[in-house]
């Protein structure tokens, strides 16, 4: 999986982000400010090469978050991971393994793993050679010309623990968050068509299944239309498949728009529409649909400089609690079927039994 150079500067996931950019511009927050931090530490403990190890090691982490704020994660990501790397090695040859900073490497690994601007084998050979670093630093012993003392050392320590492990956990969240995020989105695709942006045939039964199981719910009425487009295969053969598209985008918006937020619409197949609208009868949901019908009939779409409209026949029909929700999709088919054969730009109903008068 490669991730994309975007200038985007909204991170979230939400919007189609990368994880790693997202993850890695937050550990930047964290670094940016540590790192400048350890200058003064280093600077007041005498250790002068550290100190002025940590002024590039502060100015690479700002790099790499500007990188970020690019979109260049890849870059942004191979100037952390080397100085993650050299801090790591530097800061256990002068003041040995005591002090802790080699606990860094330990999310660092989890970081280059879950990698997702490189290849699967590279980021696993990455997390393979953070890990050799870690062990070969084992036991590292301070350098021999060290002033500073026992406890300070163990002070650093704690410190680096401390925040090795908040390293751990934003990584951790944002993965986390990331999982659910890209599952969320898989399932709205799963259930969206995505020429309309309606929900497709398979949403549709989710939400029937819905409305199935909570019967009393919307005064116990429910009804159910299929809206088929008229000749639309003629349409086609008239003024192409894009056209044709761009008719179904048209009758998809004015179906919506001319329904209420509570009810439900789905693409049911080609220029096929379902409607369900809760709290309606049959009757009430047919008068709708004239409306409907009407708007759509007068409405009209400008294809390479050519005025094109279609008309639409509707099918009504009352869904019965308790019946299957299939039986009234097939009422309204018949529906549907009967205005074709009357003549097509038509609603037909049929009212359940209890609604005739
Ligand atoms: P009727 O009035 O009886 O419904 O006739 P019709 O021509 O609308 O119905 P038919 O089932 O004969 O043709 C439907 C056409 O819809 C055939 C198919 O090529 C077209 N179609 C289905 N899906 C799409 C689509 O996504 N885009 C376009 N442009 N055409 C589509
Ligand atoms: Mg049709
Ligand atoms: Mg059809």
């Amino acid at each position: 999986m490669t991730t994309k150079p975007s200038t985007d500067t909204d991170l979230s996931l939400e919007s189609g982000g990368s994880h790693t950019r997202l993850v890695l511009s937050r550990l930047c927050l964290l670094g940016i400010p540590v790192h400048a931090v350890l200058i003064l530490v280093f600077g007041l403990l005498g250790i002068q090469v550290l100190a002025v190890f940590n002024i590039a090691s502060t100015a690479a982490w700002i790099l790499a978050w500007a990188l970020l704020r690019r979109g260049d994660v890849k870059l942004a990501s191979a100037i952390l991971l080397v100085e993650i790397l050299l801090h790591a090695i530097a800061t256990a040859q002068v003041l040995g393994w005591e002090a802790g900073f080699q606990y860094y490497l330990i999310p660092t690994i989890t970081l280059v793993i879950f990698l997702d601007v490189i290849s699967d084998t590279f980021s696993v050979l990455l997390g393979v050679l953070v890990a050799v670093v870690f062990v070969v630093l084992m036991g590292t012993e301070r350098s021999a010309g060290l002033g500073t003392g026992a406890e300070t050392l163990t002070a650093m320590k704690h410190v680096n623990m401390g925040m090795t492990l908040v390293a751990l956990i934003i990584i951790s969240y944002y993965y986390r968050k990331s999982t659910v995020v890209s599952a969320h989105r898989l399932g709205e695709m799963a259930r969206t068509d995505p020429l309309t942006g309606l929900l497709n045939r398979r949403g549709a039964y989710e939400m029937l299944e819905e409305y199935a199981r909570l019967p009393g719910v919307h005064g116990g009425n429910l009804a159910i239309a299929l809206a088929d487009v008229d000749q639309f295969k003629a349409l086609n053969d008239r003024c192409g498949h894009a056209c044709g598209d761009r008719v179904l985008q048209e009758t998809g918006r004015l179906l919506r728009k001319g329904l209420r937020n509570t009810d439900l619409i789905a693409r049911w197949g080609g220029e096929e529409f379902l409607l369900v609208l809760p709290g309606s009868t049959a009757r009430e949901a047919a008068a709708i649909c004239e409306k409907l019908r009407i708007a759509i009939e007068n409405s009209t779409i400008v294809h390479e400089g050519s005025d094109v409209s279609c008309t639409v026949t509707f099918g009504v029909a009352d869904y019965q609690p308790g019946d299957e929700i299939e039986a009234a999709i097939s009422s309204a088919d018949k529906c549907l079927y009967e205005g074709k054969e009357a003549g097509r730009n038509r609603v037909v109903v049929r009212p359940a039994s209890v609604d005739t008068e």
